[in-house]
């Protein structure tokens, strides 16, 4: 371990140790400082982690445990999260910037995903189906033996366990492959997951970048089922390579997810969750909701108090108790996010507020961006149609539903959708004609592990969180038991 606690190895096949990749600087991007200096993973890791992790999912002392035995050692991981909450929330804080109320929820998430999937693996029912002859129908399901997990820079621990917890359950090894620039947290939680029991080989962590270490786990011969979490462009790429392997794989892709004002919203709760749907994690959010709908009769009204709210937003380190919107993840994502706005400003934007780096000299030294409202566009502008992925929103009017529903549709991407109204049968009708894999009505943002996750159209394919998860990660098989004594018919 370093002196700040953070991991300085990485975990492969069972054993901690340097990667054989590339030297790897881990920033925090609240101050620029390096707080951990790793060496990457490489093919070769990657590939002794999946022969370990095969050998490991089929040695008889944990492939044949029995699903009670199995989920023990889940609910141990839970606690030993909990246990050191605070430690992990810090770590990553560190490493991501994001405020402390904010990953302090993400470690919560993390220990009570492994409890969840400890209850689901032991209340799993292996289905007799109504038979048609003879016989008992019955179907099974398998581990699939090594699966990838591939998961990105913004909410490591909650991510990472959504994926750990039911192939884990499911009596898989996993290969968790963490963002380039945020992976100690990960380690860190492998370092539980030994401790819990659990035979270390099913658990290697191999950090390093998507194109090289994410590219050897999903060609890798031994890896049967890649769970991806990331941009819609990798998600593309990747599903390319799963097809021709004829590979399952789960994709959580990008967003550019409506908010919708109703003409009778409540202004003070809608605009509370609209800022915080927006620039809570500072923006960099699959579910963000950056296009934000207002009826043109109260476009002027909205802006006013999205953009008072929006100035006394507290930006600042994660640290700081007080913080509402941290830094980015890293420099290069600022400066990407500063372009995006600068291409917007060229589309005709105006700028409502923030539009900048803030001039705070106690943030020079973060990768910081203020909280930024545009106005002035189209739908199909392309601020409106891309992900960008940081603190900004864009406000939109629309005159009646029809107008609504066809600019809220009109994306590439079906994530996520929030509605704010007192009008239910109004809520009701949008929120079934919105291409979202969620609705939010009058809340933002909040999620339960035993509610599926999924997205539409190029947000993703596949569902995540759920009981039916642990299914997620096996094969089935269907057996028939024959009843009769006598011999089947047709050869007689
Ligand atoms: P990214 O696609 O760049 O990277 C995600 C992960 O994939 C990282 O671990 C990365 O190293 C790896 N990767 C990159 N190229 C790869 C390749 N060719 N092969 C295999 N792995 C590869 O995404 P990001 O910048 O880390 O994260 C932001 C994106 O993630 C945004 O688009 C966001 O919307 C999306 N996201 C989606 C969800 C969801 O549940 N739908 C949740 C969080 C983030």
């Amino acid at each position: 371990m370093t002196s700040s606690g953070a991991p300085d190895e990485i975990h492969v096949a069972g054993r901690w140790r340097a990667g054989r990749g590339r030297p790897l600087d881990c920033v925090d991007p609240a101050s620029g400082e390096v707080i951990a200096k790793l060496t990457a993973a490489s093919p070769a890791d990657v590939d002794e982690a999946a022969g370990a992790g095969a050998a490991a999912a089929a040695d008889p002392g944990w492939r044949d445990l029995l699903p009670h035995q199995r989920a023990r050692y889940l609910t141990r991981i839970g606690e030993l999260i909990e246990a050191r909450a605070e430690e992990l929330a810090h770590l990553q804080t560190r490493n991501t910037g994001k405020a402390l109320t904010e990953t302090r929820a993400l470690v919560a998430s993390a220990a009570a995903t492994f409890r969840f999937y400890a209850a689901a693996l032991e209340t799993t029912e292996t289905p007799l189906t109504p038979a048609r002859g003879p016989y008992l129908t019955m179907g099974v399901a398998e581990p699939i033996g090594v699966v990838g997990a591939i998961t990105p820079w913004n909410s490591p621990i909650a991510s990472d366990a959504q994926k750990i917890a039911p192939a884990l359950a499911a009596g898989n090894a996993v290969l968790l492959k963490p963002a380039e620039a945020t992976p100690l947290v990960s380690l860190a939680l492998a370092r539980l997951v030994v401790e819990a029991g659990v035979p270390p080989a099913l658990l290697s962590v191999l950090p390093g970048k998507g194109s090289v270490v994410g590219d050897a786990i999903v060609r890798h011969p031994l890896v049967g089922k890649v769970s991806f979490t990331g941009g819609t462009d990798t998600g593309r790429a990747i599903g390319r390579l799963a097809a021709d392997k004829f590979m399952p794989l789960t994709s959580e892709l990008g967003g550019k997810s409506p908010t919708i004002v109703l003409p009778d919203a409540d202004a003070e709760q809608a605009v509370a969750g609209i800022l915080y749907g927006i620039f809570s994690s500072s923006g960099q959010s699959c579910i963000a909701g950056s296009r934000i709908f207002v009826p043109e009769s109260r476009y002027e009204e909205f802006v006013d108090r999205l953009v008072a709210g929006a100035r006394r937003l507290r930006v600042g380190p994660g640290t700081d108790p007080g913080t509402q919107v941290g830094p980015l993840v890293t420099f290069e994502h600022r400066d990407r996010v500063a372009a995006m706005v600068d291409r917007a400003r060229a589309e005709g934007a105006t700028v409502l507020c923030g539009g900048d780096v803030p001039d705070d000299p106690a943030l020079a030294c973060g990768a910081y961006y203020s909280p930024t409202l545009l106005g002035g566009l189209g739908n199909d502008s392309r601020t409106c149609q891309e992900e960008i992925f940081g603190p900004v929103g864009v406000v939109l009017s629309y005159r009646d539903e029809e107008d609504l529903v066809a600019q809220a549709n009109d994306t590439i991407f079906g994530l996520a959708c929030g509605i704010w109204t007192r009008d239910y049968r109004q809520a009701w009708r949008l929120a079934r004609r919105i291409d979202a894999g969620t609705v939010w009505i009058n809340t933002y943002k909040q999620f339960s592990i035993s509610t599926p996750f999924s997205g539409m159209k190029a947000s993703g394919v596949g569902t995540d969180k759920g009981r039916e998860a642990i299914l997620r990660y096996t094969r089935q098989k269907s057996i028939y038991w024959g009843l009769d004594e006598d011999p089947l018919p047709w050869a007689r």
